[in-house]
């Protein structure tokens, strides 16, 4: 039985997919695996913890999150800027009532079902039973992204929200609409309620299909991941071989 406490074990990590770590293979298969092994740990910054902070909230383990995380509290016992920002978040999201609507089902659902033959695993942030799914988002700002290679890209699709919302509506297993409701750390915090279309999710569902067995394949160590050899873990333990002529490698 998969639950709150254990949901980010090692050993459910291994067992199940889940959307954070299906986008983690899509970026770099071996930073993935070394995250799933417990040998690497992406960096928790700032930025993130007022996001989490703001989930946290609406979770209603606030309590337990700043205890957590004493880092986030002055020396005198204060919230410190970057968390003041995130209760200005807060209070302007409940000055909206269709948010808070949307806000106010089920917090924290965690589901697991079967998907292109493997297990999976979701936490739903807001669950309305045979309604909708809601995903708490907060970013930067709504602005499109640029993603190399692919170029500016709606940051719903940039940051891989589709993946997400296709993972989720088969995991659930109802075909529910996906609905993403956003916030931004601007100075003055911007809000919305974002539905990603049915044709979005079903392309999504297209490029999991494609690339799942591969992951399966890596997971089970029947294949070796691939080092991008750009990421932060890829650079942590790059060994060099001699030098190589600079035209080859750092030109993309
Ligand atoms: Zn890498």
């Amino acid at each position: 039985m998969l639950t709150a406490e254990t949901y980010f074990d090692k050993e459910n990590q291994m067992k199940y997919f889940g959307a954070s770590q299906f986008k983690a293979f899509e970026k770099c298969e071996a930073a993935a695996m070394a995250e799933i092994r417990g040998e690497y740990e992406r960096e928790k910054t700032v930025s993130l913890l007022v996001g989490s902070y703001v989930d946290a909230h609406f979770e209603g383990t606030l309590d337990l999150f700043r205890a957590k995380n004493p880092e986030i509290f002055t020396k005198q016992g204060e919230l410190k800027t970057n968390f003041r920002q995130a209760e200005e978040i807060i209070s302007r999201l409940e000055r909206d009532e269709q948010f808070m609507l949307y806000m106010s089902g089920q917090p924290q659902v965690i589901m697991t079902g079967e998907l292109f033959g493997y297990p999976w695993k979701i936490k739903i942030d807001s669950y309305h039973e045979e309604m909708f799914i809601v995903d708490l988002k907060i970013m930067k700002d709504f602005t499109p992204v640029w993603v190399d290679g692919e170029g500016k890209l709606p940051f719903i699709e940039a940051w891989g929200y589709d993946i997400q919302a296709a993972i989720y509506q088969a995991t659930e297993g109802n075909h529910l609409p996906f609905i993403i409701a956003g916030a931004t750390k601007e100075k003055v915090p911007d809000l919305a309620l974002m539905e990603v279309p049915q044709y979005k999710i079903d392309t999504a569902l297209k490029i999991i299909e494609a690339k799942i067995d591969r992951y399966a394949d890596i997971k089970a160590g029947l294949i070796e991941p691939v080092r991008c050899e750009h990421c932060d873990y890829c650079k942590q333990t790059k060994v060099l071989t001699g030098p190589v002529p600079y035209t080859e490698g750092y030109d993309e």
